[in-house]
């Protein structure tokens, strides 16, 4: 009888522990399943973390939650319930990143502790984000108080989740960056300009543009071929970068064309950068022993009504300073100087 007694206590025992396993499983599969829902109509990075914070409150009441993102090895705070519970500035510092694997920290983990937790008598668990064998982040659960072994799987599933859509957003980032870009200079192309000169347009601030076209181009191919061709217009577009503010764009709508956007500039302001171009190209094509000039064409908001209106004005402007002999700035024709702007 006593057997028979014991053998059906082991026997509840186990029954109970298999139905808390099993409705804890229940829960995580209906986590992880909602959590993807979610994620699936997240577009953009910034979109992935407030989920990604929402569903950490849910599914970990209780613990401060934190994402860290990793890029060009620099680590960086997205989502942060509380203070950051860690010193990690770089991914070569995170041990759960240079491991590759969930790293699980109690008070009296010892010397196995990360060094770099900030309070000593906390919980954590830190698991890497990752899509395709590369990492992207660092999903970090922190609490103080009783061990809390479950939320190892939480923090895995958000963290398997996270890496799937981090990965399919940051690839789809990276596209759009590259259709905005021109490759041989690294300068936004006409699709980016564009965008840009419409935005401009609907906010009703003041911009300027410059338009650019390199002289006698033609010529310089026809003289030193096309590859020194594709080293001058580099060497233009660093002309370009290097006399830009950080607010202004400098692009490359095609060919030996170039065009900058100037958001909160008068035609006047655009005028002086415009000269600063002039020189500093001159002196940057001496050194690289290609001598080779540039002519602009200046208009402003002041002038037109919207960004095309603006850009087309300038390029009449081009033009005007190509017939007046190039190597020239040349301002849109309407403006009637004052005194300030003649003595500035
Ligand atoms: P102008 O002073 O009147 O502007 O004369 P130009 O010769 O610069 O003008 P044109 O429009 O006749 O010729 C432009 C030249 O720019 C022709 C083309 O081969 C060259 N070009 C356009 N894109 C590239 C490029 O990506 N690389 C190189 N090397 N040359 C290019
Ligand atoms: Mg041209
Ligand atoms: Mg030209």
């Amino acid at each position: 009888e006593d057997d028979l007694c014991d053998a059906l206590a082991r026997l509840d025992k186990d029954h109970r522990r298999l139905r808390r396993t099993l409705e804890s499983e229940r829960r995580q599969g209906s986590f992880a399943r909602d959590l993807a829902e979610a994620l699936d109509i997240a577009d953009t990075e910034t979109e992935v973390f407030s989920i990604a914070a929402r569903a950490a409150s849910l599914q970990m009441a209780g613990a401060d939650f934190f994402l860290v993102t990793t890029r060009d090895g620099d680590l960086s705070w997205e989502v942060a319930t509380e203070a950051p519970a860690c010193e990690c500035k770089t991914a070569r510092t995170c041990p759960a990143l240079r491991k590759s694997r969930t790293l699980r920290f109690t008070p009296d983990s010892g010397l196995a502790r990360c060094a770099r937790l900030i309070d000593t008598d906390s919980h954590a668990i830190c698991s890497p984000v990752g899509a395709g064998g590369t990492t992207l982040a660092v999903a970090q659960a922190s609490w103080t108080g009783p061990d809390r072994p479950e939320l190892q799987l939480s923090i895995e599933t958000l963290a398997a989740a996270l890496g799937a859509r981090l990965g399919v957003v940051r690839t789809l980032e990276e596209r759009e960056v590259q259709a905005q870009t021109d490759p041989l200079t690294g300068l936004p192309n006409r699709r980016a300009m564009q965008a840009m000169g419409e935005e401009l347009g609907e906010t009703g601030d003041t911009f300027a543009v410059i338009a650019c076209d390199l002289d006698h181009f033609k010529q310089l191919n026809d003289t030193w071929g096309h590859e020194v061709g594709d080293q001058c217009l580099k060497a233009f577009a660093q002309v370009l970068r290097d006399v830009c503010r950080t607010s202004d764009l400098p692009c490359r709508p095609g060919g030996e064309e170039f065009t900058v956007v100037l958001p909160m500039a008068s035609a006047m302001n655009a005028m002086v950068v415009a000269e600063r171009i002039r020189v500093r190209l001159r002196d940057a094509s001496a050194r690289l022993g290609r001598p080779f000039t540039v002519s602009m064409g200046v208009a402003g908001r002041e002038h037109g009504s919207d960004f095309d209106d603006v850009l087309s004005l300038a390029d009449k402007a081009l033009y005007q300073a190509k017939g007046d002999g190039r190597d020239r700035v040349h301002l849109h024709d309407s403006v009637v100087l004052d005194e300030d702007d003649i003595a500035a």
